[in-house]
């Protein structure tokens, strides 16, 4: 394969945002090749003996097997980290699989981690279950409360694990602060920066140190495949992740990868239009149902730090109304356009109804701490008219008596 400049760093270092969506990390074969190529290989031949023991030994570049390098795969950890601003990223097959990694590689036995107490259910479940089972100690934290962070700390905290916003609860964490406290106690600072991407907000650029994707969501984009990816320091990610992703493989497919590349030329248009219709569906929705969880409205307790860190209210929303799970059934089940899917970050609009579904396997104590209502609703906005989404909602929340 001849490297085009779309692997050389020291040439797409200088491309704006936009340029390296549609380009970065492209690697073109001796074909010549417009579209990135599939290269769906699990191992790769040599010419000469020589040549795999030096690859092997490594004192030579090239790929060896599938769960260490593919072509790919390269061009989509390339492109991610271009766009997010980090040295390097790693692709991983979902978005656990990048959070597993993401803590797991970097925890012994021993070590405390402090979390945010509002997050999507499986992030929830790593920290109260999996990563206690290995004698790791876990602490979550009511991440709005600013102090709550350096309270928390003990002399053996490693790392600090947030979602801002947050999964369902739309809870926005100062990131600047927290990774700060973390900096300034050695401890490392993971975001899941899954509700934004990096076109609407990167993590690093306000001190944090890994950025650990569900690439499924907003990067894919169009509800196909699942993907993942961490991102972060050279040395992080050769020191603390690729030994733990190499022998333990929690890789991404190829195909999928290939898939997300396709994802991410369109990422920044597609984001910012969705987030222009949640603004616009969030705005009609305002007043009508009792509480609103909308970064992007005044009325959200951290509507202008959201607005700082990110460039676009994002697509994703939640609502309350007050007759609880009935109630809020009977809004899904009144909708004729928007459909009734727990995805996320999708182009289609899609409605879910967290207690019962992304939510329902933690029980109904940690749901109310967390602070998934009975009657709360979580909205995925997609790229369909606003005016049919707005009439699709109005006609819904009207059957269901609001
Ligand atoms: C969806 C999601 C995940 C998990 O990603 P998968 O690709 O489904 O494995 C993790 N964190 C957040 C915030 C998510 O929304």
């Amino acid at each position: 394969m001849k490297k085009t400049s779309g692997m050389d760093r020291a040439v797409t270092g200088k491309w704006r945002p936009a340029t390296q969506a549609v380009r970065g990390g492209t690697w073109r074969s001796e074909h010549g090749e417009t579209s990135e190529a599939l290269f769906l290989t699990s191992g790769y031949t040599y010419d000469d003996a020589a040549t795999v023991a030096a690859r092997f030994a490594g004192e030579a570049e090239g790929m060896t097997y599938s769960r260490l390098q593919n072509p790919t795969v390269a061009m989509l950890e390339e492109r991610i980290a271009l766009m997010e601003g980090a040295e390097a990223c790693r692709a991983q097959a979902s978005g656990m699989a990048a959070m597993t990694a993401a803590l797991l590689c970097q925890l012994s036995a021993g070590d405390h981690v402090v979390a945010a107490r509002a997050a999507f259910g499986s992030c929830r479940w790593l920290v109260d279950h999996l990563l206690p089972r290995f004698g790791i100690e876990t602490s979550v934290i009511d991440s709005a409360d600013d102090d709550a962070w350096e309270a928390a700390i003990r002399p053996n905290t490693k790392v600090f694990f947030f979602e801002s916003p947050a999964n369902p609860t739309l809870d926005i964490v100062d990131i600047a602060h927290v990774c700060g406290i973390a900096r300034a106690n050695g401890i490392t600072s993971v975001v899941d920066n899954a509700f934004c991407s990096p076109v609407l907000q990167r993590p690093l650029e306000f001190g944090a140190d890994v950025v650990a994707y569900s690439a499924t969501k907003l990067m894919d984009g169009q509800g196909r495949v699942l993907a993942g990816a961490v991102c972060g320091t050279e040395q992080w990610v050769n020191e603390m992740l690729l030994p733990f992703q190499r022998n333990t493989g929690p890789n991404i497919s190829p195909f999928n990868a290939w898939v997300v590349l396709k994802g991410l030329e369109t990422l920044s248009l597609r984001a910012h239009q969705q987030s222009e219709n949640a603004l616009k569906l969030g705005q009609f929705m305002e007043g009508r149902v009792p509480v609103m969880l909308h970064p992007g409205l005044p009325s959200h307790p951290r509507h202008e730090l959201a607005m700082r860190q990110m460039d676009a209210c994002g697509p994703i929303f939640s609502f309350i109304v007050d007759g609880g799970r009935a109630q809020a059934h009977a809004i899904l089940d009144a909708l004729e356009l928007i459909d009734i899917s727990n995805n996320i970050g999708d182009a289609r609009s899609l409605m879910c109804h967290p207690a019962s579904t992304t939510h329902a396997s933690m029980g109904e104590e940690a749901r109310a701490e967390m602070g998934v209502a009975e009657g709360m609703l979580r909205i995925n906005v997609g790229l369909e008219d606003v005016d049919d989404l707005i009439e699709d909602m109005d006609r819904a929340l009207k059957i269901a008596g609001l």
